[in-house]
């Protein structure tokens, strides 16, 4: 078993050191305290190839996996972007690049990937609802085919980069639930154009990660064609896995990038604040949680990058994803726990930026998927216990 990084690899890690240099942690706050989407930054992760890393070369992409996309995502975090450089560009590196590249049809990767990895399109996902959050089978919208065309109607909650994208991964049903073969029969994904005005796109005020919006999205007689169906229809389970699948990857990346970067920031002030006359990091009571927080973020690196890894090779890769996003949140959440406590009150402080890092790695205890759900799936699917719903 090989760790190192491969060259290759050094410079993904290099180029996005170099990048999150120029953005740094000052740069962010700014953005956030503005609710201003980060044009400078996408500008530069466009030109750096970042958004084109799993874009095949032949579409204009650099042809590589989701490790090596992990390997960038974290760098820019814990280079001083934290997980706002990640959800700048996942919206499109994940949720458009990675579906189009492995189920697109030839006409669909002509159409979407080369303008993705020049910069020129950003994409969105809308799979969650008001009644489908944890319980995605119960998604209501619903498309029905009228001639060559199908009609979409429904609404959609939460749906970040809805308001910037100019497409959308779209989950709809074309059999009712009540009337599939089993439950995850039924579900087709579709590719949607977008500004449409069919699709009205409203922002929801949100807890922290202000620089990209998350919106309620209303769909009301939307039409597209037959063409515009991602892999076959009523077939949209397995292609959304290997969306989702990715996604938690790629997520658990930023959210050990960010405690990283909160862990380097602690230890540095633990070395120089000194409260009754010697520095707080020589206490037991700051230093173990810091010590801690480096273990569980090098062993949720480890579970990520094997999950991704798995994903690359074509394996099973469902359980290690699943245990990879759990302790990655557990651990980015630790580490940046103790670093607001390491800091005292200045933890609190906007300035120290820990206190936005707060915001941002909470989200993701709720999304894509909550804990709770993630361990109902290893209890579930990994440990064959009994299923409670
Ligand atoms: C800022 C933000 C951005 C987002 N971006 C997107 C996006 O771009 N695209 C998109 O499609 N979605 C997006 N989401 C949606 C996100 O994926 C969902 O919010 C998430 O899946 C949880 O669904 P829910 O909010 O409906 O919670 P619910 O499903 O209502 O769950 C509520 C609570 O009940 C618990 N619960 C439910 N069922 C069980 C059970 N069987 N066992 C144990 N506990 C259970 C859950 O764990 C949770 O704690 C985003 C959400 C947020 C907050």
């Amino acid at each position: 078993m090989d760790f190192t990084l491969t060259e290759e690899q050094r410079m993904i890690v290099q180029a996005a050191r170099d990048v999150a240099r120029d953005f740094p942690p000052e740069y962010w706050r700014e953005v956030d305290q503005k609710h201003e989407f980060p044009e400078e930054y996408r500008k530069a992760a466009v030109e750096a190839g970042f958004l084109g890393t799993i874009i095949p070369e032949k579409y204009g992409g650099a042809g590589l996996g989701m490790l090596d996309m992990c390997i960038c995502i974290e760098a820019l975090s814990s280079g001083g972007c934290g997980i706002s450089g990640m959800w700048t560009i996942g919206p499109t590196a994940i949720f458009g690049t990675v579906p189009i590249t492995r189920h697109g049809s030839k006409a669909q990767k002509e159409k979407y990937l080369p303008r993705m990895a020049s910069g020129e399109l950003e994409f969105c996902m809308g799979l969650t609802e008001p009644d489908a959050g944890s319980n995605t089978l119960n998604t209501q919208t619903t498309a029905v085919k009228e001639g060559d065309e199908y009609i979409i109607n429904g609404r959609k909650v939460f749906i970040t980069n809805a308001d910037r994208a100019g497409g959308m991964l779209l989950i709809t049903r074309t059999t009712p639930l009540e009337e599939a073969a089993s439950k995850i029969m039924g579900l087709t994904l579709f590719l949607v154009d977008l500004p449409d005005p069919a699709v009205e796109v409203v922002p929801i005020p949100k807890h922290g990660l202000h620089c990209v919006n998350s919106c309620d999205v209303f769909i009301d007689d939307l039409r597209v064609s037959e063409d515009d169906i991602l892999g076959k229809k009523g077939k949209g389970w397995l292609p959304l896995l290997d969306v989702l699948n990715p996604e938690r990857v790629g997520v658990s990346a930023g959210v050990i990038g960010c405690g990283f970067l909160a862990l380097g920031k602690a230890v540095d002030y633990a070395k120089k604040r000194k409260v009754f006359g010697r520095p707080i990091g020589a206490h037991q009571a700051i230093q173990f949680p810091l010590a801690t927080a480096k273990a569980k973020l090098e062993t949720a690196r480890l579970m990520t990058y094997k999950a991704a890894w798995l994903m690359d090779n074509g394996k099973e890769c469902m359980a290690e994803t699943s245990m990879a996003k759990l302790m990655a949140v557990e651990a980015g959440e630790y580490a940046v726990y103790h670093a607001m406590q390491t800091f005292g009150g200045y933890g609190y402080a906007v300035e120290y930026d820990i206190e936005r890092w707060w915001r941002e790695v909470n989200l993701w205890r709720l999304a894509p998927v909550t804990q709770e759900m993630t361990l109902a799936g290893i209890g579930q699917h990994v440990l064959g216990l009994p299923s409670s719903y």
